[in-house]
């Protein structure tokens, strides 16, 4: 039995790819690109999902992709939050001296939250329950990123 010799020898490996988001992210996307914040209602019990699912997580009834679809507004209820010292980006993450916080926010007429930054805004002015807005980027392509984040309404209203 002759043995094989095993080198080993670390590095990165830059792996380029794309993927099928499916129909119901799909749909979601493209309403993000024309700044659309689109959800899916269940027929059985009525809630509403952002982002869309196939599946109801409530009553595990499939929510058919032809109809069902909620157009929403950009506005929601701040849920919870937290900060963060690391920034993720597509470039990697990154230790900050700055705290960042993130929320998760609740569309106005949705059931569930989405997380996203909270921009412009302190730590110490962060409640929940607070009215937060939708920061679209300047470039919109259908990508989670479109939502650059969540800006706090005027005055703080709730
Ligand atoms: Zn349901």
């Amino acid at each position: 039995m002759t043995r094989k010799r095993i080198e080993i020898t670390t590095g990165f490996v830059q792996a380029d790819y794309n993927f099928w988001v499916g129909k119901y992210m799909d749909k979601f996307y493209d309403g993000l690109e024309s700044k659309q914040v689109l959800g899916n209602r269940c027929p059985t019990c009525n809630r509403v999902f952002v982002p869309p699912r196939k599946v109801c997580g409530n009553c595990f009834k499939t929510i058919d992709l032809s109809n069902n679809w909620v157009k929403l507004k950009d506005t929601g209820t701040l849920r919870n939050f937290t900060t963060t010292r690391i920034a993720v980006s597509e470039a990697g993450k990154k230790k900050t001296s700055e705290a960042i916080p993130i929320g998760m926010v609740q569309f106005d007429g949705s059931d569930t939250s989405v997380v996203y930054p909270l921009l412009d805004v302190q730590e110490k002015d962060l409640t929940i329950g607070l009215k937060v807005q939708v920061v679209w980027n300047d470039e919109l392509k259908g990508h989670p990123r479109d939502i650059k984040g969540f800006r706090m309404l005027k005055g703080g209203e709730r």
